[in-house]
């Protein structure tokens, strides 16, 4: 292995790299447009390109490719050649700054929501010079936004770039009434990710990993997660060579994987890397996403990124680190030290739980998902409702504030926001919650409830959305004040009361939980079709018009398409299980039966008592008929689909799902039953438990 530094970023058209390769001039030029967000002159562009195009070259890459975010949540790119003809015969590498800036995917067939009728599917890419370009497979990356001809975006990464601007806005609105001028505030985002790995053989044989991404079947294996003694384990050989592997593919790319350790179920992992900008984070981890699967194919393994790939188990998922940074270097949600720095923190942490409570149905809908609703609410991720955790020490900071002690008059020690008497706030480090969905580690955010599988787009959208939403009515409020200490003591308390029925510290696995959550008035929103329609309620679409994220009718396409996908998914894995079920499982339950019911036969004709085989060749037919009529519902279920897409995506909810569910509680019972030897793919002990 090269050493590490020389390895980091080689793959990646660097900053530094810039300052090598280009002219002064270019190089100054494309640092305004980068870190201003100014347009990039066509000369200059083609000096970039060109420059790209040679470190490229050099580099191996015989290709180049607009690499955008469509709706589908995964990453897409159309490779083109840098070749040229000549006229001649012959060939040169060619790479234009027209070709850098903006390409002209035939987008026809990535979801719009009735946004773009394919006559007229000519979308464009536009370069989105904040991101760097990359080499993957001899192939220059060019990260890109993407929109439809008359400009509506079509991505996931242009209403990020825009939230981000709103609430770098609104931050530097807020901080210059603590006297400090700023030119950018950035979010910073470190999602960690888990997943897991399986044999490649294993996953080979079992067409429901393959098609839906999860076992749609699968009894629970003898032992399970009980003993716990995965977690942070010793790692198998076989997936730390992966794990190290992995690392330098992702060094090159310039993507700071920092640890990587076992998680709670069987076979399941996780990778956490250094934070960086929202923007960078989701693109870095799309290609994450993307290095994890190539990597475990070539040790055998296959990377599984579905949120719950197997019933009984944990389900993976993706904790969404997030935190406020200014480009002078101070972090928003770091408590100061000083009694001035505490009241600005106290500040950001009442926008912060302010946005929470006002938006739990967004923040709910941004990690809304087929896959996600099996880990939502279970015994191992965060409740579907949505809570903020801060601790002990903070909620004691907090609770007086709301209280209204610690006026500069009362007791010695107590608490002033003002700038006279605030003690240095406690951090709360070692106490963490791990059952809150949106907790406060110290000096970030964590939102836990993202999905293993999710791009980090939308959460972050809805949550800088939100913030920045708080942020600007308080900075409109403290700029009208005539004494300001005395207005910001009182916005805190007020905003703190008014919202701190979103604060939560206890169990949100205790069943007590969800009936407190109702009294206190916050929102349960049990699966994906019941939160994606609020989408579109009033104040969520007020939020973003004012805020120039998305038109009403972006978010109705949005909406539409999520509702679209859940459907589809659900019908894809009802699909796949009536396969399962009528080709394999069935037969095979049948098959197994006879055979013993032969042997019984037999046995009994040469006066030997079969009474055990008899009871098992009993139970086995009595079960795999009851499974044969839950198939054969489950199969009048998915004929009956409704064509609305909003009324398909509760019927999936409502009826397919449970109808398979009703089939595989009995095909499960089966697998128990049924010799290994007829049983018709690998187990739960074969996926899980390998060597
Ligand atoms: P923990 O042990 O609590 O999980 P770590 O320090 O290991 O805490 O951080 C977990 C994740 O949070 C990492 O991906 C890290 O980069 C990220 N993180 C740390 N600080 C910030 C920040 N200021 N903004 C965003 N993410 C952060
Ligand atoms: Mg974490």
């Amino acid at each position: 292995m090269k050493k590490i530094p020389a390895l980091f970023g080689s793959m990646v058209f660097n900053e530094s790299v810039m300052k090598e390769r280009l002219t002064k001039d270019a190089y100054r030029a494309l640092c305004r447009t980068i870190k201003e967000g100014r347009a990039l002159d066509p000369a200059v562009a083609d000096v970039v390109a060109s420059a790209m195009k040679d470190w490229a070259v050099e580099k191996g890459a015989t290709h180049f490719t607009h690499w955008f975010q469509p709706m589908t949540g995964v990453t897409a790119e159309k490779h083109d050649a840098f070749l040229s003809p000549c006229g001649d015969g012959s060939g040169i590498m060619e790479f234009s700054g027209k070709e850098l800036i903006k390409g002209e995917p035939d987008a026809s067939s990535f979801p719009s929501g009735g946004l773009r009728a394919t006559f007229e599917a000519r979308g464009y890419t536009a370069w989105d010079p904040t991101s760097y370009a990359f080499i993957k497979d001899d192939t220059l990356c060019i990260p890109t936004a993407f929109c439809s001809y008359r400009g509506e975006i079509l991505d996931k990464k242009t209403p990020l770039l825009r939230s981000m601007d709103v609430l770098s806005r609104e931050a530097a609105r807020v901080l210059r009434l603590f006297g400090k001028e700023v030119r950018r505030v950035t979010a910073t985002v470190g999602p960690e990710q888990e997943y897991f790995l399986i044999d490649k053989a294993d996953y080979a044989k079992r067409p429901d990993l393959i098609l839906t991404g999860r076992t749609l079947f699968g009894a629970p294996a003898p032992k399970g997660q009980e003993m716990e003694d995965h977690y942070f384990g010793s790692i198998r050989p076989r997936v730390k060579a992966f794990m190290a592997d992995l690392d330098e593919e992702l060094w090159k790319l310039g993507i700071y994987a920092k640890t990587e350790h076992n998680e709670v179920a069987p076979s399941q992992h996780e990778m956490a890397p250094i934070f960086t900008t929202a923007n960078l984070a989701t693109d870095q981890n799309q290609l994450t996403m993307e290095v994890m699967k190539k990597v475990a194919n070539r040790h055998g393994f296959v990377c599984l990124l579905h949120e719950k790939p197997f019933e009984g188990v944990n389900g993976s998922g993706k904790h969404n680190n997030w935190a406020l940074s200014t480009d002078t270097g101070e972090n928003l949600l770091d408590p100061g030290k000083t009694p001035m720095d505490n009241a600005q923190f106290l500040l950001f942490l009442t926008a912060v739980i302010r946005a929470v409570d006002e938006y739990q149905d967004l923040l709910r809908i941004s990690v809304a998902s087929a896959g996600n609703d099996h880990r939502l609410g279970g015994n191992e991720a965060p409740p579907a409702i949505v809570s903020v955790y801060v601790g002990d020490e903070l909620s004691d900071v907090i609770n007086a504030l709301i209280r209204g002690i610690g006026h500069s008059d009362s007791a010695p020690g107590s608490m002033d926001i003002g700038v006279t008497a605030l003690p240095p706030i406690p951090l709360d480090n070692s106490d963490r919650n791990r059952t809150s969905p949106f907790a406060f580690t110290g000096n970030k955010f964590e939102f836990r409830m993202p999905g293993s599988s999710f791009n980090i787009a939308c959460p972050n959208i809805m949550l800088n959305c939100a913030v920045a939403e708080s942020l600007g009515l308080y900075a409109g409020e403290l700029e009208q004040a005539r004494d300001f200490d005395t207005a910001l003591s009182a916005l805190i308390r007020r905003e703190l009361s008014a919202h701190s029925r979103i604060l939560f510290n206890g169990n949100g696995y205790g069943a007590d939980w969800p009936e407190e959550a109702a009294r206190r008035g916050l929102m349960n929103l049990h699966n994906t079709p019941e939160a994606l329609e609020h989408f579109d309620d009033a104040k969520n679409v007020a939020l973003f018009t004012s805020q120039g994220i998305y038109t009403p009718e972006e978010i109705h396409s949005r909406q539409e398409i999520a509702q679209e996908e859940y459907a589809k998914t659900i019908l894809i894995e009802a699909r796949t299980s009536l396969d399962i079920l009528h080709k394999q499982i069935i037969p095979a339950c049948m098959s197994y039966s006879t055979q013993v019911a032969q042997g019984a036969a037999v046995k009994s004709s040469i006066g030997i008592s079969a009474e055990g085989e008899i009871a098992l060749v009993r139970t086995i037919t009595d079960k795999t008929s009851a499974l044969m009529e839950r198939t054969e519902a489950l199969d009048k279920a998915v004929a009956a689909v409704p064509e609305d897409v909003k009324e398909s995506a509760r019927y999936c909810a409502e009826t397919i799902l449970p109808a398979m569910e009703a089939a595989r509680t009995i095909a499960d019972q089966l697998e128990l039953l049924v010799d290994r030897a007829h049983w018709p793919f690998p187990t739960y002990r074969d996926l899980l438990f390998y060597v």
